[in-house]
């Protein structure tokens, strides 16, 4: 028991334990820059634009 580790997320190998949960550097760098990516899309996106969008179109049909 205990003996299969878990498989890296990335690539599915065995995890190590330097480099939990993932199995080697590289593959905890994608997941980090994956990450980042991501969360850098969405606070970039939000209401601003929906704001605008619904007040501009509002104001000529009135
Ligand atoms: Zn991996």
């Amino acid at each position: 028991m205990t003996v299969a580790a878990r498989a890296c997320a990335i690539c599915g190998k065995p995890q190590t334990d330097k480099f939990k949960p993932f199995c080697s550097a590289r593959c905890a760098d994608v997941d980090l820059n994956r990450w980042l990516k991501g969360s850098y899309v969405v606070p970039g996106k939000p209401l601003g634009e929906d704001d605008e969008a619904e007040s501009a179109p509002d104001e000529s049909a009135i």
